[in-house]
């Protein structure tokens, strides 16, 4: 039995502990909650044979078995039993109930997206990260796509630059002509894993990055912010740039920034580094004890507030998919809580998990 159950569980995106309310409590039902625990499973509780008794009273000392979600039913009659499905429909991990999107993992190593306003700098600092990158062989430019994928490797790891500016065939492309085309980088930040986002510290930052950046924050996207030109600056106008980022910026708080001359070359051997940690947070496994752990620790720092007087109840938490990592909370009421709750929520996940570089989705799913 103990074979089976564990052949089961090593399948399964999600379970359902299934145990008789008429027999009661016994050695194997904790035996399996066990196994289920360490599996790090959302894991449901179905209580059978209610029918004929009170199936609050019935399924009371089940809670026992520490297991977040009990579910009182009568299979027989089918009792209960549409509940328990939905439960179990809403406890699967998103990519096992939708058809995955295409992966960006097609790409060869770190799919990575320079984006960014026409004559910021891209292209100077793709040829500055070529520059000490071995790059590998690439479809041929004149291809009818907007962006091309060029493979390249450094320090032993493979990166693909979804190249935009056309930084490979640019004799093509006439001086001056390229403007900010909004489709070629919405199709580049789908493709990235990482967006580098370039910015001129010379020219400020616009209203125009931002929104840049807000369409990488709605793809989920991770993101390194690169404020290029920054040799020959002043130290008032640096702080001037520091502050408009501050502003137009404020929620990107999750991004890296890196202050670089692509001209020069300063700084930019660093942002790879970032390119990595970024991409290694956005594809992190979050095993579900630990994130029940940090969800506990948070709301013993923090108190849910009262909603219509009554306290919203965090029960517990799953990973609900990658890139961006996105965590399911269950509980009482959770679609109540305030958005100012589930930053604090997402934040203090994302300091235990080291999420950093990536945006970090909470969904919140209600479930006694
Ligand atoms: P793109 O349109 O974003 O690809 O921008 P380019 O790479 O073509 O650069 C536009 C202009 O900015 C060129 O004249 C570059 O020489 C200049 N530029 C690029 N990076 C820097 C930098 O770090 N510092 C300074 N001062 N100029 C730069």
């Amino acid at each position: 039995m103990h074979e089976q159950a564990r052949a089961a569980i090593a399948e399964a995106d999600a379970a359902v502990l299934l145990v008789d309310a008429s027999a009661g409590l016994n050695a194997a039902d904790e035996a399996i909650a066990e196994e289920l625990r360490r599996a790090g499973l959302p894991v449901l509780l179905a209580v059978n044979k209610v029918d004929g008794l009170d199936p609050r009273l019935a399924s009371a000392e089940f809670h026992a078995l520490g297991i977040g979600e009990v579910h009182p039913i009568a299979a027989r009659r089918g009792q209960g039993v549409p509940a328990l499905l939905d439960a179990v429909l809403a406890a699967l991990p998103a990519e096992a109930r939708a058809a995955p999107a295409e992966p960006a993992e097609a790409e060869e190593g770190v799919p990575v997206a320079v984006i960014g306003r026409p004559n910021v700098g891209k292209s100077t600092l793709i040829n500055r990260l070529f520059g000490e990158a071995r790059v590998l062989v690439y479809d041929a430019p004149g291809t009818t796509r907007d962006s091309i994928a060029v493979p390249f490797e450094r320090d032993g790891q493979r990166y693909t630059l979804i190249d935009t500016a056309g930084v490979r065939r640019r004799s093509q492309v006439p001086e001056g002509v390229e403007k900010l085309s909004v489709v070629k980088s919405l199709e580049a930040i789908e493709r990235a894993s990482v967006v580098l986002l370039v910015t001129d510290a010379q020219e400020g930052i616009t209203e125009q990055d931002a929104r840049l950046a807000g369409h990488v924050l709605q793809a989920g996207r991770a993101l390194v912010v690169v404020i290029n030109k920054w040799d020959g600056l002043g130290p008032e106008q640096r702080r001037k740039v520091r502050r408009d980022l501050d502003l137009r910026f404020a929620f990107l708080g999750f991004a890296r920034h890196h202050f670089v001359s692509a001209r020069h070359g300063t700084g930019v051997g660093l942002l790879l580094g970032s390119v990595d940690r970024a991409h290694a947070a956005a594809h992190r496994d979050l095993p579900t004890p630990a994130l029940n752990e940090a969800l506990h620790e948070a709301v013993a720092a923090h108190q849910p507030p009262l909603v219509r007087g009554r306290r919203v109840k965090l029960r517990y938490a799953h990973q609900g998919g990658h890139n961006p990592p996105v965590i399911v909370v269950h509980g009482n009421q959770v679609q109540r809580l305030p958005a100012a709750y589930v930053r604090y929520l997402e934040n203090f996940f994302r300091e235990r998990f080291d999420l950093y570089g990536t945006p970090v989705r909470v969904e919140c799913r209600t479930g006694e």
